[in-house]
């Protein structure tokens, strides 16, 4: 600006130089930087504007001969300093980019460390909770007095919920640092739900509750996955289903969505009709140590680990867990995975 006023102010042929500043910055250097030497420019052609208005004599004792010359250095001046301050401000950019990484990839490497940490410390705590549970097996089988077999019996139940909060913190921490592989075995679908299915419906039918399973045709028997994990799914909303019922009963439907020559992708529902999720619980039960209510571990036990596991095991399916419900009416939670078939099949 200084420069272009010496060569003539207003009128100076340097000042169409203006403009092109910023369509440079904005080709070369992209949006943002276009756009703050856009914003220069305009503030600059204001102060001309204003000088021109003002009156403001500009001193101009530059001979015609150099006035070229002038021009051309203010243009180049103005090239140059475009430039510099354009790549101040992409360096700035990039230091800020690498320290933003950096300050990712150290708490990417912390939480897998406490990942890595949880999954061990639970697979250190199993260990003797087995032996805790076989002796107290154990004594239970031997003569005992009755007061001293109901505190064995405590102890028993006590220790298999702690076993349970304790695999569920081990599988959890083994999804959470990425060292849980689903397996590719080939097994029979209808056969592995209705082994799954079998302990379950002892437990609902103490409790009066009826549970169906409605496999459709068009579903293959032989199928290949992680059977186990499968299982451990279906576990879990099947279990969940019959403890938050009190009456009616529970459906389970398995449909192909899908299918070609190598794979299927097969849809499950587990339907109750029992006491429902408030809307603004329905997304948060997925989460980590989420329960609908907060009586729920009092009322029913259960950590709210559980839902968080499966809906982590389906999304490895390459599925998604989700609720639909209705308060006093039941839920019910879907989900699909797709499986491969066997060649064979
Ligand atoms: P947990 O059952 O151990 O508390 P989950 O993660 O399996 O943990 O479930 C989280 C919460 O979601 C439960 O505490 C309960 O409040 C709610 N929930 C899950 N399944 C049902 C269901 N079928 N009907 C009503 N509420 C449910």
């Amino acid at each position: 600006i200084g420069v272009a006023s010496v060569a003539g102010g207003v009128h100076s042929a340097s000042l169409w130089w203006l403009p092109s500043v910023p369509i440079l910055a904005l080709i070369l250097c992209g949006v943002r930087p276009g756009i703050v030497w856009a914003i220069v420019s305009c503030i600059a052609w204001v102060a001309f504007l204003v000088f021109s208005v003002s009156e403001v004599a500009i001193r101009n004792d530059i001979s015609a001969d150099d006035q070229p010359l002038i021009a051309c250095a203010a243009a180049c001046g103005i090239i140059l300093c475009a430039s510099t301050l354009t790549l101040v401000f992409k360096l700035g950019e990039a230091i800020a980019r690498s320290e933003l990484e950096a300050a990712r990839d150290a708490s990417d490497q912390a939480n897998r460390a406490k990942g890595m940490f949880l999954a061990n410390m639970s697979h250190e705590l199993r260990t003797p909770m087995n032996a805790i549970i076989g002796m107290t097996d154990l004594i239970l089988d031997s003569e005992l007095r009755a007061d001293h077999r109901e505190y064995l019996k405590v102890v028993r139940g006590s220790s298999e919920s702690l076993l349970v909060l304790i695999d569920d913190i081990l599988d959890f921490s083994k999804i959470d640092s990425r060292r849980l592989e689903l397996g590719q075995k080939r097994f029979d679908l209808r056969t592995a739900l209705a082994d799954t299915l079998m302990p379950l419906e002892s437990r609902a039918d103490s409790r009066g509750l009826r549970l169906s399973c409605d496999i459709q045709a068009d579903v293959p028997t032989l199928v290949v996955g992680d059977q186990a994990r499968l299982r451990q799914v279906l576990v879990n909303l099947v279990d969940n289903a019959i403890k938050f019922t009190p009456q009616g009963h529970i459906e389970v439907v398995v449909r192909s969505e899908e299918k070609t020559k190598d794979y299927v992708c097969l849809h499950f529902s587990v339907s109750d009709t029992g006491i429902g999720i408030p809307e603004d619980r329905r997304r948060a039960i997925f989460d980590v140590f989420e329960q609908a209510d907060a009586s729920s571990t009092r009322r029913f036990g259960g950590t709210g680990l559980g839902l968080a596991i499966a809906s982590q095991l389906v999304q490895m399916m390459k599925g998604q867990l989700q609720v639909k419900s209705e308060e006093r009416r039941g839920s019910t939670f879907y989900f699909s995975v797709v499986l491969k078939l066997p060649d064979d099949g």
